[in-house]
């Protein structure tokens, strides 16, 4: 069996990892020139559902650098005002979670992936063949054949868009302006694993990436053969905005922070910026399983929905559903098209949890916009 995977983003790079492991002829074809080609690097939040399948997908060799460029979740998250008055507390409701910068965990789930991994390989568009598999057509001319082809080529997918173009994805009116400060002179902003700071007209989520070990360190000496990036602790910040700017531009978001407290305006002045950007927040229609075929979905491709805190988690737990399938299919234990329709059903649940937690922090924030 051979299976092309469209998009090395984190459900593509842990689909193909599971099955590298299981023998399984895997391809991945990535858009971009290079891992480092855009600004990706942001912290992500694992829970414990979430970080298991994501375990599923690195060889056990890496746990250990895995577990040592971590941050660990800790404490309460709060809700503050612009002056840093105390509004509220909020347990974890799963604090066996990890934090991850999603560049460090990219590197390392290309770990032994180099030689089926090819980048600026944009997909244009697939083609069934009369044999039942499916042929890659790409931007550069070349075609590559498989039994299987997963688009995991993220919200604005290609894949999704020729299998069911009947699914709307449109921006919403607003933006997230995401930025990185290095954390020394800023952690006491967040005594807990997030701080959430509203006004009436901004909302900032303050988040702490502090690795457990710095990641060249850890892996030099925990694995010496993965390269990861010299990327030093840092608070993350997401500034949601009205508008859709295609670049971000400080200035205009410290002139919203006047008259906030010092430290939170000091936090974005400071902003490495090459590591910020602008990244629009886009909203899928409500995917319901489809006819299937040879070609199918996994990850953010799969349920578009705006961030919420879990679209890498339901990736990662994506990649685990197909791989088992795919796996079956392969041992003879299921055929292509039951299996393929199983894991679907399952994905569509997956989004249907995704959207209702992004409706939830939308809520919440709408809530605590009030209270300020
Ligand atoms: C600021 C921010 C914070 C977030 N925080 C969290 C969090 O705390 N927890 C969490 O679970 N989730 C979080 N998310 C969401 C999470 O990042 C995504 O859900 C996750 O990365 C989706 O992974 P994916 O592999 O499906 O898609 P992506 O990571 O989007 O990867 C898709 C890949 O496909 C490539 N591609 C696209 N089109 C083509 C094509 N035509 N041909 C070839 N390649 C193509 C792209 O270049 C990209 O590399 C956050 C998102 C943002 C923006």
């Amino acid at each position: 069996m051979k299976v092309v995977v469209i998009g090395a983003g984190l459900g593509g790079l842990a689909l193909a990892q599971r099955l590298l492991d299981a023998d399984i002829d895997v391809r991945v074809y990535e858009r971009d020139s290079a891992i480092e080609a855009r600004f990706q690097g942001y912290r992500i939040g694992f829970g414990a559902e979430g970080l298991k399948a994501l375990y599923g997908a690195v060889q056990p060799r890496l746990y250990p650098l895995l577990e040592a460029v971590s941050g660990l979740v800790e404490n309460t998250g709060r809700a503050v005002d612009s002056q840093l008055n105390v509004l509220g507390e909020k347990e974890r409701d799963d604090d066996e979670g990890r934090m991850y910068d999603r560049n460090v965990l990219r590197h390392l789930l290309i770990a032994g992936l180099e030689e089926h991994l090819r980048y600026d390989m944009k997909l244009d568009r697939y083609e069934e063949l009369p044999d039942g598999r499916v042929r890659a057509h790409f931007a550069d001319g070349t075609t590559d054949d498989a039994d299987v082809l997963v688009g995991a080529d993220g919200a604005g997918s290609t894949v999704r868009r020729q299998l069911l173009p009947h699914v709307g994805i449109h921006d919403l009116p607003m933006y997230g302006a995401i930025g990185r400060t290095p954390i020394n002179g800023f952690e006491h902003l967040i005594p807990g694993w997030s701080t959430m700071v509203s006004a009436r007209n901004v909302q900032l989520m303050l988040g702490k990436m502090k690795f457990q070990r710095p990641p060249v360190e850890a892996a030099a000496e925990l694995a010496p053969d993965v390269k990861l990036p010299d990327t030093p602790s840092y608070i993350r910040w997401v500034l949601l905005l009205p508008g859709t700017p295609k670049t971000l531009d400080l200035q205009p978001v410290l002139d919203l922070m006047a008259d906030w407290h010092p430290d939170l305006k000091a936090l974005i002045a400071h902003a490495d910026v090459n590591n910020s950007g602008v990244s629009p927040i886009k909203e899928g229609d409500p995917i319901e399983p489809w006819p299937t075929r040879a070609v199918t979905l996994l990850g953010d491709s799969a349920h578009p929905a705006p961030p919420g805190g879990l679209g890498a988690n339901l990736a990662m737990i994506d990649a685990e559903l197909l791989a088992d399938k795919l796996i079956a299919v392969r041992d003879g234990h299921e055929d292509k098209l039951g299996a393929l329709a199983g894991y679907e059903r399952q994905s569509c649940e997956n989004g249907r949890i995704g959207r209702e937690s992004a409706a939830q922090v939308f809520k919440d924030f709408a809530k605590l916009r009030a209270e300020a």
